[in-house]
């Protein structure tokens, strides 16, 4: 016991060293090597106190205490200020977070590490890497406060609020709308402008779903932007592009309805403030096709935070954390549907409804039900992907199509989930494998540069890229703030850093430059996203395999987003837009034609649930 003491004090006394040196308040950051000195010092004491009884005494010396660590976006700093034996408040920095993700970790584990007095509290699910420097950041505050952080979790307060008695509670509306992401709030927004009254429900904290994660762009044809770039494209090669990229087993009239409907999609983004006026090439398409932000961010975000913004201007307010879970059907019409959430359970009697709750790529149990030998894949998902509105929907008769067709991203990084966007390819990046060479055409769909992949030695590949790529593609930034790349001034430097060799990788990038100046591919025959060579450093490269990344089946809808039961029959009232529908994608989808489906199909339901609703 009293060996215990003495190493304590000696922390607190390294503390009170620092202290006394007139920083009261610590940037751990900036005092390094006074910062491991101490940590050394607790981390003694944190043996000694493991040692003993779990539970020990919680004790700090008084003051603020800051740290800073690698978010998602950039620095993200935690200040963390302690009496003697309390975290009295957890300040959290950092604006460079996803506002609809990381954003909410900033916001919101403050206040659970105050609750819980420890530093380590449940993350925000979706946003791993920064709740987990929030958490890195807190923990080394709380150690240079002299803290034992076990003794903080053997001590932790519970949280977990005392059970509820739920109240019941009715609400009436013309269109409810299950689930906040891209295709929810596009509904939301057409059914409003058009005087309806909406509800809005969204299970998760945050809204945006696998939206948010769209990195690459919309599929538009015969665009008023790619007529003034001078680029000819029309809506019968779109469908023709995605019918091909689909195997052929798409639903035909869906994939025109989509293709015909795009341009128009395009105007209706102009309209509500969130144009994609950047058109490029992407795997699959024939033309230059794909539509994306001015300024190279990604395009989930960036149409999240529009739609939002617009909800806002239309003071529709989104019910967070409220799950939809039961449509309500009365002959054969559905009438409304049942949700909860913490302290509440809803009868929402409406017109319509709408379905929009995603896909179900973040629920393993779901996918390898359909899919046997997908188990333990990475998923690219958003937790709220858990395929909700499928069950529902099939709880009243709909019909799914295609449900066993998944689709793998070739390019996850695999220990963060992080998917390595399309535009890094479509902007002149090659694939290699762990012998240096290019083994597929890198614009090949989806499926074919995935199963590529899988039979490479390791199941893996790297993205490579140089500074000329990086300049011009902002998503690039979060991957190397993120860690994921690493990077060498001349090809031999980085065949080293990845353990290829040199020679090999050498001559896959020599050879790779001169198809580039030649526009000719003679080996794998690429022809798009050879508009320069790799030839600027420093050069970059990211471990990759491919991961879980799209649901192409789901709920049987018609052209007018009506769902379609088992008898293939209309079930009036009830409409589907976006990833919980089936048949769009058929067996792969190609990049840009998510944002295109819930642009598309998002307003389709909208204009038939408004029809429906009649006057
Ligand atoms: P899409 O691209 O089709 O719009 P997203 O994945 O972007 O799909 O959005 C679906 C949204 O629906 C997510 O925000 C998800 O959290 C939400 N969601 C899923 N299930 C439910 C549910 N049962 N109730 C309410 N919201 C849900």
């Amino acid at each position: 016991m009293r060996k215990r003491t003495g190493k304590l004090l000696s922390a607190v006394l390294a503390v009170s060293l620092v202290m006394s040196l007139g920083l009261g308040s610590w940037n751990v950051s900036a005092e390094a090597e006074t910062a491991e000195a101490v940590t050394e010092a607790v981390s003694e004491a944190e043996m000694a106190a493991e040692a003993d009884a779990a539970g020990g005494a919680v004790s700090f010396t008084p003051g603020t205490y800051e740290a800073t660590a690698q978010g998602f976006g950039g620095d993200i700093v935690v200040s963390v200020t302690v009496s003697e034996n309390e975290i009295t408040a957890v300040d959290i920095t950092g604006d460079k977070e996803t506002p609809t993700l990381g954003g909410i970790a900033v916001a919101e584990l403050g206040e659970k590490m105050v609750a819980a007095q420890t530093p380590n509290v449940d993350g925000v699910s979706g946003a791993s890497v920064s709740s987990g420097a929030i958490i890195a950041a807190a923990t080394e505050a709380l150690e240079a406060a002299g803290a034992d952080i076990a003794a903080l979790d053997a001590n932790r307060k519970d949280t977990s609020a005392e059970p509820v008695e739920k109240t019941e509670e009715t609400l009436t509306t013309d269109i409810v709308i299950a689930g906040a992401g891209g295709a929810g709030m596009t509904a939301a927004i057409k059914a409003t402008q058009a005087g309806k009254s909406v509800i809005l429900l969204e299970k998760m904290s945050y809204a945006g779903g696998n939206t948010t994660k769209a990195t690459g762009g919309m599929n538009a044809a015969e665009t008023h932007y790619q007529a003034e770039q001078g680029i000819e494209d029309s809506v019968e090669q779109f469908v023709e592009d995605t019918m091909e990229g689909g195997h052929q087993i798409n639903d035909i009239d869906l994939v025109t309805t989509m293709a015909e409907n795009s341009a128009a999609g395009i105007d209706w983004l102009d309209e509500i403030g969130a144009p994609l006026p950047k058109v490029s090439f992407s795997g699959g398409a024939t033309n230059a096709r794909i539509h994306s932000p001015e300024d190279g961010s990604g395009v989930g975000e960036y149409l999240v935070e529009a739609f939002t913004k617009q909800l806002d201007n239309l003071g529709i307010e989104i019910m967070y954390n409220t799950k939809a879970t039961e449509l309500i059907q009365e002959d054969g019409a559905v009438v409304g549907l049942k949700a909860e959430s913490d302290t509440t359970n809803y009868t929402i009697e409406a017109k319509a409804v709408i379905l929009a709750t995603g896909g179900f790529g973040a629920n393993e149990e779901m996918y390898t039900q359909y899919r046997p030998d997908l188990k333990g894949t990475v998923t690219t998902n958003a937790p709220g992907a858990t395929g909700d509105g499928i069950v529902m929907a099939q709880a009243v008769g709909a019909d799914l199509v295609d449900i066993e067709q998944i689709q793998l991203h070739p390019t996850v990084e695999q220990t963060t989930s992080m998917l390595i966007t399309e535009g890094v390819r479509g902007d002149g990046a090659i694939l290699v494998n762990q012998s240096g060479e290019r083994f597929i055409n890198e614009m090949e769909t989806r499926d074919v540069v995935s199963a590529a992949e899988l039979e490479q030695e390791g199941c893996y590949a790297y993205v490579i890229f140089d500074q000329h790529l990086r300049d011009n593609l902002k998503a690039i930034e979060k991957y190397v703030t993120n860690g994921l790349t690493v990077q060498a001034d001349t090809y031999a430097g980085l065949a080293e850093q990845i353990n290829v060799d040199p020679d090999t990788f050498t001559k896959t990038m020599v050879a790779w430059n001169s198809a580039v100046a030649n526009q000719k591919d003679e080996a794998f025959g690429r022809d798009t996203g050879m508009e320069n060579p790799l030839s600027t450093a420093p050069y970059y490269a990211i471990k990759i395999a491919p991961g879980i990344h799209h649901t192409m089946g789901g709920v049987k809808i018609n052209t007018k987003a009506e769902v379609i039961n088992t008898d293939g029959n209309v079930i009036p009232g009830l409409f589907a837009a976006g990833e919980v529908t089936g048949g769009v994608h058929g067996g792969n989808r190609i990049g840009g034609n998510a944002v295109a489906d819930i642009v598309v199909f998002g307003g389709i339901a909208a204009d038939s649930a408004i029809a429906y609703c009649g006057e």
